[in-house]
């Protein structure tokens, strides 16, 4: 960008996360994805006079976990807010949400940055609330469909301090808080199906100013790939307008994948009073200090946590463990692994290897792979004991393994895959095969060095394939070196 170097951008990010409770936020309705159309929806969704909201316990807990898991001070009193507006998908003409009393405060959320280190966004609050419907406007040609389904699922609304410099940071934050919530098993984070949103808060300033810019929102918008992609757009349109001597308007803008710009919506000028007020039919959730305690003993332990014994404790690059810890399931697999075997960077690099790349073939999670972390330990401690090769353990006993009950030692011995690791007995290979070929020998001892491979193919022949090469190797170049 031209500019880069007079403007800074300032960027603000309030994400929704659908929480996976298996009821609603207020209500006992079922809050699953993708039911028919208006099937999930009580009187208390849609409102109705003489109804009344209830308080979902597991919206209080997940809200707890998100807030220790960010580090964010959690509000001993909770109250609910009504935020009134009338729209065609909002059944009940508000959403109870929470105002001044947000149920957790600070904490941050770390974010890669340039040379392996991470930088900190502030969270400025966590809050608590329910969705609304779903308008569908893509289905009928002339009408405007509504499924309630939707309304009334427990949200939560993360904003950040508006600290975020660019599309490709919001981009690492998203996929950080992404991240996160799937790891506590709070969200299932599919943005694809709008189960974590994103609205994004952009201005541009002189670099240095101290005053921020007026700020356009972009809302809505449900891939990382977008909230990039109209961040970039939205701050190279802001400063092309300030270059042009003219204002940035106070909006709500929308952003067009296919055309991969921004549009306006609507001028703040004209935007909503909503006319908060506290909900008269809740009560305040009071949050102790144990019930703190409790959820956070039945924490699992965080991606950043995890990261630290990963690379201190056992040694994996940075690169190893962020891959192991980009799926909670296949870091407790890992986990579990790693109570088996001391070989941590074996452990590593059979799940990064062919482990990830069957499920990645057959699309499958690892909670369903058919190997349990015992047989890959076993695989393990039989290359460790030069019992077999690496390749045969992947290439050849790791596919039997998926369609067998026989353990990886009974494969490896029942087709003859056993390799001979014994120097005596591959000391006597290796003589034959010299003594077959005194005309290489003397050609690779005037200096045709390439003939090694030549001499372990036929080492190979003599075992059968089973020489351990590269014990092989070292013998044989003794042997040639004399
Ligand atoms: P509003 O009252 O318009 O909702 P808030 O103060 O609640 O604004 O902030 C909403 C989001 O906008 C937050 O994520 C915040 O960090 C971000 N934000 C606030 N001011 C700016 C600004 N000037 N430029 C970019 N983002 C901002
Ligand atoms: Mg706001």
């Amino acid at each position: 960008m031209e500019n880069n170097n007079k403007y800074e951008a300032v960027i603000g990010l309030e994400v929704h996360a659908q929480l996976l409770t298996n009821t609603k936020a207020y209500s006992s309705d079922e809050n699953i994805y993708g039911a028919i159309p208006n099937t999930k929806t009580s009187a208390i969704t849609l409102g109705h006079p003489g109804t009344l909201p209830v308080s979902n316990k597991k919206v209080i807990e997940y809200a707890v976990k998100l807030g220790i898991a960010v580090g964010a001070e959690i509000r001993k009193v909770n109250r609910y807010a009504r935020k009134n507006y009338f729209y065609a998908d909002l059944p009940k003409g508000y959403q109870i949400t929470q105002d001044d009393t947000p149920i957790c405060n600070g904490g941050f959320i770390e974010i890669p940055c340039k040379k392996n280190k991470t930088r900190k966004i502030n969270i400025t609050r966590i809050h608590m609330e329910e969705d609304a419907g779903k308008s569908i406007h893509d289905l009928d040609p002339f009408n405007t469909l509504i499924d309630l389904n939707r309304a009334g699922v427990p949200l939560l609304e993360i904003v950040s301090e508006p600290e975020i410099k660019s599309g490709e940071e919001a981009f690492d934050y998203i996929m950080e808080v992404r991240k996160l919530v799937r790891h506590l098993g709070i969200c299932d984070g599919n943005m694809e199906e709008g189960s974590l949103r994103c609205d994004a808060n952009i201005s541009v300033m002189i670099k240095g100013a101290k005053t921020f810019g007026t700020k356009v929102e972009v809302k809505n918008m449900n891939s990382s790939r977008n909230v990039r992609n109209a961040i970039d757009f939205e701050i190279k349109r802001q400063i092309d307008i300030i270059e042009k001597g003219g204002s940035i308007v106070h909006e709500t803008r929308g952003f067009d994948a296919s055309k991969g710009v921004t549009l306006s919506q609507r001028h703040k000028e004209e935007a909503n009073d909503y006319r908060y007020f506290p909900e008269p039919d809740l009560q305040p959730i009071e949050i102790t200090t144990e019930y703190i305690s409790k959820v956070k003993e039945n924490m699992p332990l965080l991606p950043k946590e995890l990261f630290v014994t990963y690379t201190e404790q056992y040694k994996l690059s940075d690169y190893d463990a962020s891959l192991i810890i980009e799926d909670k399931n296949i870091a407790s697999y890992f986990n579990q692994l790693c109570k088996l075997t001391n070989n941590y960077k074996a452990a590593a690099n059979f799940i990064n290897g062919v482990i990830k790349s069957h499920l990645n073939e057959k699309a499958l999670n690892i909670t369903e792979l058919n190997i349990k972390p015992v047989e890959i330990s076993d695989l393990i401690r039989l290359i460790d004991d030069k019992k077999i090769s690496n390749s045969v353990a992947t290439s050849k006993i790791f596919p039997i393994l998926l369609n067998s009950n026989q353990t990886a030692e009974m494969i490896a011995i029942e087709n003859n895959w056993i390799q001979e690791s014994d120097d005596k007995v591959l000391k006597e290979l290796i003589k034959d095969v010299l003594a077959k070929f005194p005309q290489k020998v003397e050609e690779y001892r005037n200096g045709k060095k390439g003939l090694i491979g030549m001499f372990m193919g036929e080492v190979m022949k003599l075992s059968k394939g089973k020489a351990d090469p590269k014990i092989t190797n070292i013998l044989l170049r003794d042997q040639l070196e004399i």
